[in-house]
């Protein structure tokens, strides 16, 4: 049956005057050995599906249970990931960043979580790779945006003291096109003014073109929003670009931070780090700052600001207001 099908679309459809060609990949489940009522059947197929877009196009799968790999894994969460953005699985955590002098709560940053219906909470690390190879980090990351600018305006029209939010943009999305205009279109759906917004973005992301990464954080910019190199010192950065991009802070990855009291070596690169950014009039924000020591010496390097769980684990938006409270 399924071989027909393919065989039948093979052959290409006319519309219009235009010959379409369609490459259906075909997920088979059956009745009862793979599930008893439609629901399952019907999930079934659907990792059967995914099976069969994985050996390319044109192809179909039987769904076996037999076959339950990691890859099988991937795939229904792949599948799942397909519908999480409209069943409004996803939740934002917010971490507050602090100014190391005042103690003042700056911004937030924004952290995304799936709450799958079957596997719980799952932690971005597991879901935003795959989201990016799959290009759903596409629709995922303008949620994230959009979201996120709309809990600061409410923040704000709440009357707490306005802040800005930051939100992480992955390599895909930075190259979306028309970036910039999303962007814009949130804002101005949202009402939230441009300078509350920061967008994070690792050296990687920027380093992989950065001739074409220039362009895009200069269309950014202008709109008003705020740019910062996510987990600085972990990837490789010319220092000529880096005087080029127009950004406005570096985040000293955590991996340095962790023992910037005991690892001698940690220690000067934070140092390095805080003296070459404040040389370029930019900001040092230090991440996953865990202990009194460790915000007693960034404080002596002189480090602007902070985040991590020494303040503050991400918390839903609820807890979150208890901390501007
Ligand atoms: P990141 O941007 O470097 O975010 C900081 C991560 O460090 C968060 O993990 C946060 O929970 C964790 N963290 C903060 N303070 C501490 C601390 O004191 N100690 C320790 N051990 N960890 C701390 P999380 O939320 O699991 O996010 C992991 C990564 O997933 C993020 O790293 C970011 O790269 C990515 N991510 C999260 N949300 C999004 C999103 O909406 N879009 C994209 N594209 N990526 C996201
Ligand atoms: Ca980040
Ligand atoms: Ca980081």
């Amino acid at each position: 049956g399924a071989e027909k099908i393919i065989q039948v679309f093979s052959e290409g459809f006319q519309v219009d005057n235009h010959e379409l060609f369609i490459t259906p990949s075909i997920g088979v489940s059956l009745y009862p050995s793979d599930g008893l009522d439609a629901e399952t059947l019907v999930k079934n197929a659907d990792t059967a599906m995914y099976r069969a877009k994985e050996q390319g196009r044109n192809n179909y799968h039987l769904y076996t249970e037999t076959s339950s790999s990691a890859s099988v894994e991937r795939v229904a969460m792949e599948s799942s990931l397909h519908w999480a953005v409209e069943r409004e699985e996803f939740i934002l955590h917010y971490q507050p960043r602090l100014s190391i002098k005042t103690g003042h709560i700056l911004g937030a940053e924004a952290l995304v979580r799936w709450q799958h219906p079957d596997l719980g909470v799952i932690p971005p690390a597991q879901f935003i790779p795959l989201a990016e190879a799959t290009g759903l980090i596409v629709p995922i990351g303008e949620w994230v945006i959009r979201t996120a600018c709309a809990q600061n305006k409410a923040w704000q029209d709440a009357g707490f003291p306005s802040m800005d939010i930051a939100v992480n943009v992955s390599m895909r999305q930075f190259h979306q096109k028309d970036l910039d205009k999303i962007v814009k279109r949130i804002l101005d759906d949202t009402g939230l003014a441009p300078e509350y917004l920061g967008l994070e973005l690792t050296e990687s992301i920027l380093m992989q073109s950065p001739d074409v990464a220039v362009g895009i954080l200069h269309k950014l910019k202008s709109m008003g929003v705020e740019i910062s190199i996510d987990d600085f010192g972990t990837g490789y950065s010319s220092l000529n670009y880096l005087k080029i991009f127009p950004i406005h802070a570096v985040k000293l990855d955590r991996s340095f931070v962790s023992d910037i009291t005991t690892n001698p070596d940690d220690a000067a690169i934070a140092e390095a780090v805080v003296a070459m950014t404040h040389g370029m009039k930019l900001k040092v924000i230090a991440e996953g700052v865990e202990t009194l020591e460790q915000l007693e010496f960034l404080r002596s390097l002189n480090c602007d600001e902070m985040q991590g769980y020494f303040v503050s684990r991400p918390v839903p938006s609820a807890e979150f207001e208890m901390l501007l409270r």
